[in-house]
């Protein structure tokens, strides 16, 4: 018997909350009010105390978060941001919109996350603050970086796009370093019904800057005392989120679970590389990710198969044309483009059956 299984089933999650997320929809059509207020201000409260940190500010979109805090902190031109070399291309659009210069580094290899051992290397005079990625959910060494960066008085702002729930030495991925940012984007962890995105920080003067740039430049309608942007939360989104905020844990042990039974299965498989865990890390598992040097031929196996994969990310962001004016050549950030060419994301979710699990781990075996 064939199971098809998609990347990703974005059905079966909202048919789950189907009746909580109407309830969420009525009240706010009900409340009549659709841009900011209550339900924001609900929403940044409950994500503030899930992530373990004083302030919560709810805006547009993951990279907007990113990219506010940088403007917040007063980084723009003339200005470098380290960055991971392997990481979706949002973590340097965000330095890039700032208007300051992504200076890449190399992960380490075994966990796919920047190396703090490449991080005091790439420190100049104009290096404002270092960006590490929680790529794939998986906690960043943040202790590291954060003693590296504060030793060079950098700020230290996490992109926890893919980390929603992730712990590292026991804390919250999104209160380990100065600030960070949170993409809702519908198929992260915790997922709106459209775009949306947040910036946690225990830093209060960070936050009150971010509110003000998120809703041009004002605290007093009409009153601008910046240039400010329009990235606001939408209120319907705040509640659809506050919804699936309370199932968040649950959902990440079921992905956990999907885990533990891929890692068991496959390990021992020669030349497969299956994610490696930290002793600090429990990842939030937003994504399963493993490595092959023939990944093109594994990925054709399980098309035909009918299972569905992914690759995060096919060009790293140094090769790709949006970059082309930086003029990095093919060969700058070997480890990168190793894995550009050799990682794939296969399926993993809460809502991923025990017969779709076993449909994706039979595949996988009959391949090797
Ligand atoms: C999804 C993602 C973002 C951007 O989030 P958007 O809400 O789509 O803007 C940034 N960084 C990483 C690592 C992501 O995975």
């Amino acid at each position: 018997m064939n199971v098809s299984v998609p990347f990703l089933d974005m059905k079966a999650p909202h048919q789950e909350l189907a009746a909580e997320l109407d309830t969420a929809y009525h009240r706010v059509l009900d409340a009549g009010w659709f841009i900011l207020g209550e339900e924001v201000d609900a929403f940044e409260a409950e994500f503030a105390n899930y992530v373990g940190v004083k302030h919560c500010v709810g805006v547009g979109n993951g990279l907007e978060a990113l990219h506010l805090i940088l403007r917040a902190y007063g980084i723009g031109p003339g200005d470098e941001v380290i960055v991971p070399s392997n990481t979706y291309i949002a973590t340097w659009l965000a330095v890039s919109y700032a208007g300051a210069t992504p200076v890449p580094v190399e992960p380490d290899p075994k966990t796919y996350n920047l190396d703090p051992a490449n991080l005091a290397a790439a420190i100049t005079p104009r290096t404002k603050a270092v960006l590490p990625v929680h790529l794939y959910g998986q906690p960043a060494d943040m202790d590291a970086i954060v003693e590296i960066a504060h030793q060079h008085g950098l700020k230290v702002i996490e992109d926890a796009a893919q980390a929603h729930g992730a712990r590292y030495r026991g804390r919250q991925a999104g209160g380990l370093g100065d600030a960070a940012g949170f993409s809702f984007y519908p198929g992260k962890n915790l997922g709106a019904l459209g775009d949306a995105g947040a910036v946690t920080t225990n830093d209060e003067a960070l936050a009150d800057k971010v509110r003000l740039l998120r809703n041009y430049g004002s605290r007093v309608k009409y009153h601008n005392e910046v240039k400010g942007f329009n990235s606001r939360l939408d209120p319907l989104q705040a509640a659809f989120l506050r919804v699936k905020l309370r199932h968040l844990d649950e959902w990440n042990e079921r992905r956990r679970q999907v885990a533990r039974r891929y890692l068991a299965a496959w390990q021992g498989i020669p030349g497969l590389i299956l994610p490696f865990v930290s002793a600090f890390a429990e990842p939030a598992w937003h994504l399963f990710v493993v490595r092959h040097p023939q990944r093109d031929a594994l990925q054709k196996h399980l098309r035909e198969a009918d299972i569905g994969t992914l690759i995060h990310y096919p060009i790293p962001p140094h090769l790709s044309e949006a970059y082309q004016e930086m003029n990095f050549q093919p060969g700058t950030f070997p480890l990168a483009e190793e894995f550009a060419a050799s990682l794939l994301s296969l399926p993993i979710g809460p809502h991923l059956t025990e017969p779709e699990q076993s449909a994706v781990i039979e595949s996988v075996c009959q391949f090797f």
